[in-house]
C-alpha cells in the first residue's frame, strides 16, 4: 500500500519535471530502443540521428567518389582539429587547445611521457587507488621503459598531501567511475601547481554530462573518451588537450607522421607540428571521427549548465525513489548523497549487484555492473526523462523485493560486465 502511494505521488512528481524540462526536446534526436530506459549512456551513448546519414556520405560520396583526393577536397586532414574544437567549448577550453586522437589510453601514455620530460627532476606520477585501472596500467607501462619514472597511488582521501615537490604529475579521473564522486578540478590543480606538478584530468565521465571548465582552473592536461557522453560510437576516437602556453614545450613520445611539423615533405628527422597536431600519431580514423563529429550535432546551441541542472534532478528522482521503498534491499548508495559532490551516474552496492543489473537489463532497464558489487546507472539529460529515472528506480526496487534476480540464467557472467 505504502509503496503504491509513494509510486503515484513520485510519479506525478517526475511528470511534472518533464513538463517544464528546457531539453525534453532533444531526446528525438536519437535513435532509441521502444520500450528500453537506457542508463549506461556513460559507457556507450546512443545513436544521435546525424550519424547515418553523415557515414552514408562519407562512405559514399567522400570515400566512394572522393577516394584519395576527399583528404583536401572533403577536409578529412582537418578534421581531428575540427572536431576537437567542437569538443573544447565543452570543456571550458578554447578551440585550439584541443585535439581529436587516438583511444583514452593511448593519449594518457602520450601525456604522462611529455609531463615526465617537462620536469625532469622529479620521478613521481601520483594517482589515487579509485582511478579507473586503465590509467594506473598505462602509467604502470611508461615506468616499465624507464627508472625515471615511478607510479606512486595515494588512498584515497589523501590524495591532496600526497602531492609532494617530487611529484612531476598527477594523474586524475574527475568522476570515479564506480561511486560517481567527483574530484574538485580547482583545489587538486591548485595545489598540484603549488608544488610545482603538473596535472593531468581524466575526463571520461565528465564531458558531455556538466560544464568542466580547463581553462579556469588552469589545468595543464587532459583526455577523455569519445564514445561515452559525446555519443560518437564503439571505439570512437579519443580527445587531448594541452594548455596553451605548454604546447610549444610538450614533447609527446609517438612521434608519427600525421603530428609532423610537413608531413607531405617525407623528411628523415621528425620535427612536431605546432600547436595540437604534434599530438597525432598515425592517420586519423576518418569513419569514426565523421560519427564523433556528427553526433556532437546533439550539443549545438545546449548550455552545459541546463544539463547539469537536469543531471542533479534526473539523479534525486531515482535515488528518491529508491529510498522510499519500505522494503529492506540490501541496496547501499555507493555514489555521494549530496549532488554537488556526483558526477552523472548513480552507484548503489549490493552483494547480488551482478544478478540484479542481468535481471533489470532483461526488464528493459539498462545499467551496467562493475566488480566487486557496484550496480550502475548512468543519467544522460539530452534523452532521458524523470519518468524513466523514476521507472528504472522503481522496477529496481521490484526486481530486488521479488527477487527475480535469483534465476540461474542471470548469475551467468558475459565477458563484458
Ligand atoms: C572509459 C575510460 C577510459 C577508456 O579508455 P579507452 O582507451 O577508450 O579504452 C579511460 N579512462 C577512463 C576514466 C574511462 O572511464
Amino acid at each position: 500500500m505504502l509503496t503504491a502511494l509513494v509510486d503515484s505521488t513520485g510519479r506525478a512528481a517526475a511528470a511534472a519535471l518533464d513538463e517544464s524540462d528546457p531539453l525534453k526536446d532533444r531526446r528525438k534526436e536519437f535513435l532509441l530502443p521502444q520500450g528500453i530506459i537506457y542508463l549506461d549512456g556513460n559507457s556507450l551513448g546512443p545513436l544521435h540521428l546525424s550519424v547515418p546519414a553523415r557515414i552514408d556520405a562519407v562512405l559514399r560520396e567522400q570515400w566512394g567518389q572522393g577516394l584519395i583526393r576527399s583528404w583536401n577536397s572533403a577536409g578529412w586532414i582537418d578534421l581531428p582539429a575540427r572536431v576537437g574544437a567542437r569538443i573544447a567549448r565543452l570543456c571550458g577550453a578554447a578551440a585550439d587547445e584541443v585535439i581529436v586522437a587516438d583511444s583514452t589510453s593511448i593519449n594518457t601514455f602520450k601525456l604522462l611521457a611529455a609531463a615526465m620530460k617537462l620536469r625532469p627532476a622529479r620521478r613521481v606520477i601520483l594517482s589515487e587507488e579509485n582511478n579507473f585501472p586503465a590509467d594506473l596500467y598505462i602509467a604502470q607501462g611508461l615506468c616499465s621503459l624507464t627508472e625515471r619514472a615511478e607510479l606512486v597511488v595515494a588512498r584515497c582521501g589523501t590524495l591532496l598531501d600526497a602531492i609532494t615537490e617530487e611529484v612531476a604529475v598527477v594523474m586524475l579521473t574527475q568522476v570515479d567511475f564506480r561511486t560517481g564522486r567527483r574530484h574538485d578540478l580547482k583545489s587538486i590543480t591548485e595545489r598540484a601547481h603549488e608544488k610545482g606538478a603538473l596535472v593531468l584530468w581524466d575526463l571520461a565521465h565528465s564531458v558531455g554530462a556538466f560544464p568542466v571548465a580547463l581553462n579556469d582552473v588552469n589545468a595543464d592536461f587532459a583526455v577523455g573518451c569519445g564514445y561515452k557522453y559525446l555519443n560518437g560510437g564503439p571505439g570512437a576516437p579519443a580527445f587531448v588537450y594541452v594548455r596553451r602556453d605548454l604546447q610549444a614545450a610538450v614533447q609527446q613520445p609517438l612521434s608519427g607522421w600525421m603530428g609532423h611539423a610537413r608531413p607531405f615533405e617525407f623528411l628523415n628527422r621528425y620535427e612536431p607540428a605546432p600547436g595540437m597536431a604534434r599530438h597525432l600519431c598515425g592517420t586519423p580514423a576518418i569513419l569514426s571521427l565523421s560519427a564523433l563529429d556528427a553526433a556532437l550535432d546533439a550539443f549545438e546551441g545546449v548550455d552545459m549548465a541546463v544539463v547539469r541542472q537536469k543531471s542533479i534532478s534526473l539523479t534525486q528522482t531515482f535515488i528518491r525513489r529508491v529510498e522510499a521503498e519500505a522494503e529492506p534491499l540490501g541496496l547501499t548508495l555507493a555514489s555521494p548523497r549530496e549532488s554537488e559532490h556526483r558526477g552523472s551516474q548513480v552507484s548503489y552496492r549490493h552483494s547480488s549487484g551482478y544478478a540484479i543489473v542481468q535481471a533489470l537489463i532483461a526488464d528493459g532497464v539498462i545499467g551496467d555492473f562493475r566488480a566487486p558489487d557496484i550496480l550502475r546507472f548512468g543519467f544522460t539529460p539530452l534523452y532521458l526523462s524523470h519518468v524513466e529515472a523514476f521507472a528504472a528506480a522503481e522496477r529496481l526496487c521490484e526486481v530486488i523485493r521479488t527477487r527475480r534476480f535469483d534465476r540461474p540464467e542471470f548469475h551467468k557472467r558475459a565477458p563484458v560486465t
